[in-house]
């Protein structure tokens, strides 16, 4: 018995578009990378409901014939390549002829186009891969493709699609990724009937603001280099700019996004200690290299890419970005571990410079046990107010949370700017200063939140505009409640621009534009991992960037205040994110 049968064009398709469109960022990619290569000098994408219900790309390209308007939802129908030989000399985006194929056979699609010297265009209406009319249609010069109700013939893959604000920011990504290599070309990218985008033709920088905010024109460098193997261009943050999370890393290859976690290592290891602990640079860096030297895999939705000279091209790309970062003299000037980054409040108006010494407990036995008479309670601040008083140091109860190391004398020291160590019954704790701050005001910030109280906030003698990209603003549009009941009072000025006339009592940091763009960027990291709700990744985000930094020279009473503070948190072992705070270091380890 026979029983092999050769499947109808249609689901092939449909088996074909499996990879190329599994989600409407895929079509999305395709249709623009069509309207690029049909030589459009402007594109404006259409969405609704995250590409569930329309995506729609028009174009000012070349436009189609009547019957290359039927013929192209045919597979294996393009225009880019004639013959095999043709495969070694690409300079289009697609050249497979599947895209439109696999598109047409999923979902219900509208194609007007019309040549430049024709008066009259043509619309195809094509539905899971049948055409169910075409006629002629007067429509501008170029292409107008609708893809409607994605999947609407396979429920298995609609249901799979996330929910609309996933697929949107899948969405996001990919016209970022176009878009930012492209500088030269105009998009529009408008979703339910807002308009998020309006990239004008311009500078890489320009579409980086375009994307990002005007806020990036100041803290991006230029890299720039040219060499027999490379010529690179393109932008790097300055340090102080740095990401929570690697969101805004692009890299492009002769016009293409890639991923290449050796480069993307190469520039962050120009950056080498510039860095804060767990940061990343934004960068936006385009290669060019002869395509002989690279080996593309060359499928429609990868980007992976080998390069022949891996290790050279890394040694400039480190090279050019130290170079970009150097010209700054930033490498001086930045640096964690030299006390610029001075960051304390300021003294109290009677505060008098008292002369240093050196105050100890003569009877303080750091191998004593717990519960002895040596031990000082350490849950209440107040207590603290004269702790420096030697007199004060013998006030000493057990203390009330067991679980707690048993804090005694505590005669803190500093260490290297970013350790307190103290002593305790215990042993000796290692403290790790910005990790207790961020669980202290972690703690803090939750108390506000969750008791609905008002909270402490400082009026600004001046109003800050921030300015935000149409896709922040909408997001910091919806935060907005949460964000107040921090401390912050701001309110919308326009569609990108909020204007902040308060902030938060304890917040010290100046660059608010800075500080709101890192708490978006968490949150956007966050909302998916890590964090229950919305309101405790804000509060973490918020914690880390308020909490003092690494290389902060801290007084005596601000150790004491910090050590106190923090071993009045239920959780002071560890920090909101996870990591550890206190290292106990013990008598026998000591005595070892
Ligand atoms: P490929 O891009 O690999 O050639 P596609 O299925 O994406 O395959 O497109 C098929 C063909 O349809 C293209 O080769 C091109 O000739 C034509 N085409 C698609 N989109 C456009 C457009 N926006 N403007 C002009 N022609 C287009
Ligand atoms: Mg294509």
């Amino acid at each position: 018995m026979d029983i092999i049968n050769i499947l109808p064009d249609s689901v092939a398709n449909q088996i074909a578009a499996g990879e190329v469109v599994d989600r409407p960022a895929g079509a999305v990619k395709e249709m623009l990378e069509n309207s690029m290569d049909a030589g459009a000098t402007q594109i404006d994408l259409v969405v609704k409901d995250a590409g569930r219900t329309l995506i729609q790309v028009i174009d000012n390209g070349s436009g189609m014939s009547d019957s290359d308007a039927r013929l192209c939802f045919e597979r294996h129908a393009t225009s880019k390549i004639h013959k095999a030989d043709d495969l070694f000399a690409i300079h289009t985006m697609g050249f497979r002829g599947e895209a439109l194929a696999s598109i047409a056979a999923i979902a219900q699609v509208e194609l007007r186009t019309r040549q430049h010297d024709s008066e009259l265009g043509t619309q195809v209406t094509i539905e899971g891969s049948h055409i169910v009319d075409q006629q002629p249609t007067v429509c501008p010069a170029g292409t107008s493709l609708s893809v409607k109700n994605l999947f609407f013939n396979i429920p298995a893959r609609r249901n799979f699609l996330k929910k609309d604000s996933v697929e949107f920011s899948h969405i996001e990504e990919v016209f970022r990724r176009v878009t930012l290599i492209h500088y030269d070309l105009g998009f529009t990218l408008t979703s339910n009937g807002k308009l998020v985008y309006d990239l004008k033709a311009g500078t890489l920088l320009q579409r980086i603001a375009g994307l990002y905010g005007n806020a990036y024109k100041e803290r991006m460098f230029s890299v720039e280099e040219q060499t027999d193997l490379v010529k690179i261009r393109g932008f790097v943050s300055r340090p102080e700019f740095s990401r929570s999370r690697r969101g805004e890393q692009y890299l492009f290859v002769n016009g293409r996004y890639i991923k290449h976690p050796g480069l993307s290592t190469a520039v962050e290891r120009a950056y080498g200690d510039l860095l804060p602990e767990r940061s990343y640079p934004s960068y936006f860096i385009g290669l060019t290299v002869d395509p002989s030297k690279i080996d593309i895999n060359i499928h429609p939705t990868k980007t992976e890419v080998k390069f022949v000279d891996e290790h050279a091209l890394f040694a400039i790309l480190r090279s050019a970005v130290k170079r970009a970062l150097g010209q700054f003299s930033l490498a001086t000037e930045l640096s964690f571990d030299t006390p610029e980054e001075f960051n304390l409040p300021p003294a109290p108006k009677d505060y008098v410079p008292s002369q240093p010494r050196i105050s100890y407990n003569p009877n303080y036995n750091p191998f004593r046990a717990s519960g002895s008479q040596t031990h000082m309670k350490l849950e209440k601040p107040e207590k603290l107010d004269n702790i420096d008083n030697p007199d004060n140091l013998d006030i000493l109860e057990p203390l009330a949370k067991p679980e707690k190391p048993a804090a005694t004398t505590g005669s803190c020291l500093q260490v290297q700017g970013r350790y307190i160590v103290t002593p305790l019954a215990s042993g000796l704790a290692v403290i790790d200063q910005h990790r207790a701050h961020e669980r202290i005001l972690y703690d803090k910030l939750s108390t506000l939140n969750s008791q609905l109280s008002t909270p402490n906030s400082q009026t600004l003698l001046f109003p800050v505009n921030c300015t935000f990209s149409a896709a922040d603003a909408e997001m910091l549009g919806e935060l907005l409640p949460d964000i107040k009941q921090y401390g912050f009072e701001l309110s919308p000025l326009n569609q990108t621009t909020f204007v902040i006339t308060a902030t938060p009592a304890d917040l010290k940091e100046d660059d608010l534009q800075a500080l709101l763009e890192k708490l978006l960027c968490d949150y956007k990291g966050s909302t998916m991992q890590k964090y229950n709700n919305r309101s405790e990744s804000l509060c973490a985000s918020l914690a880390r960037q308020m909490a003092v930094r690494a290389g902060t020279p801290l007084s005596q009473e601000q150790m004491q205040q910090l050590v106190a503070d923090l071993f009045a948190c239920p959780l002071a072992e560890v920090s909101p994110s996870g990591k550890k705070i206190i290292t106990i270091v013990k008598p026998e380890e000591l005595l070892k």
